[in-house]
């Protein structure tokens, strides 16, 4: 996409969002790359060799237990450092100045938190990396410590104090049920919303991809920005295959946004 491009699309998008009155973000992958955060379903690299152990064979054993705690420590060591990128600051600018009625996420870095959105401004439909939880207690744990626990055992997958049940990154893995306040709460969302804004996500993922489609059906603007073809391209209002973070200060510029973040 050229600069002229570029801007041209950025001035649509910010015409779309100033007609709106209940304009919602839906996250992917994508989004995230600039922070140095490889979208999993891409090949080779550290995903491959530490892909997330399902969710079925995670409550089997406590060897996949471990094996799958094992993965996420060696993950977690490779993206310590990353913080919000572009993309992530404009949206929290857009959500603070009422642009934004919501994010609906389907990632689990916790990178719209960093950049200021607020929790009822927020909903992570796949879950948060950043903690652990029980799963029989919901019980939560902090990473630290499910890392002492871990080493202290000798390299063992932590039990709940409370109650024993596993302890769990508070992501939702392949093979686990999604997580039904938040089901609930993006489902409002977006047939609430009157222009849904996909960026960064291929729309594969479902049930998270059938949201677009629901706010599409429900009378709402579809707005598509990704890098590659998304299924759901031919039913959108405007498709943007542009770069995330010019796009999106391009967009903050045209609808005079400060990034104070
Ligand atoms: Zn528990």
């Amino acid at each position: 996409m050229s600069d002229a491009e570029l801007k041209t699309a950025a001035r649509d998008l910010a015409s779309l969002i100033r007609q709106s009155s209940h304009a919602v973000a839906f996250t992917g992958a994508g989004l995230s790359t600039e922070s140095g955060i490889p979208d999993f379903r891409s090949p080779g690299g550290l995903w491959t060799q530490n892909k997330p152990i399902p969710f079925q064979a995670f409550m089997a054993s406590r060897e996949a237990r471990t094996e799958a705690w094992r993965r996420k420590f060696v993950m977690d060591e490779s993206f310590r450092s990353a913080a919000p990128g572009r993309g992530h600051r404009v949206l929290s600018a857009m959500a603070r100045a009422g642009r934004l009625a919501g994010i609906i996420t389907q990632n689990i870095d916790n990178l719209h938190q960093d950049s200021g959105v607020a929790a009822d401004r927020l909903v992570e439909l796949h879950g948060n990396g950043s903690y652990a939880t029980c799963l029989a207690c919901a019980r939560r744990y902090e990473l630290v410590w499910v890392r002492e626990r871990f080493d202290v055992q000798g390299g063992t997958a932590p039990d709940c104090e409370a109650c024993g049940g596993p302890v769990k990154s508070a992501t939702i893995s392949f093979g686990q049920a999604m997580p039904e306040k938040e089901m609930q709460r993006a489902t409002r969302w977006t047939l609430e919303s009157d222009l849904f804004i996909c960026i960064g996500s291929s729309l594969v993922v479902y049930p998270a991809a059938g949201l677009p489609i629901a706010a599409k059906q429900n009378g709402a603007r579809l707005v598509i920005v990704n890098r590659e073809e998304t299924p759901l391209d031919d039913i959108a209002d405007l498709v943007v295959p542009a770069e995330i973070g010019p796009l999106l200060m391009a967009v903050a510029t045209e609808l005079g946004l400060g990034l104070d973040c």
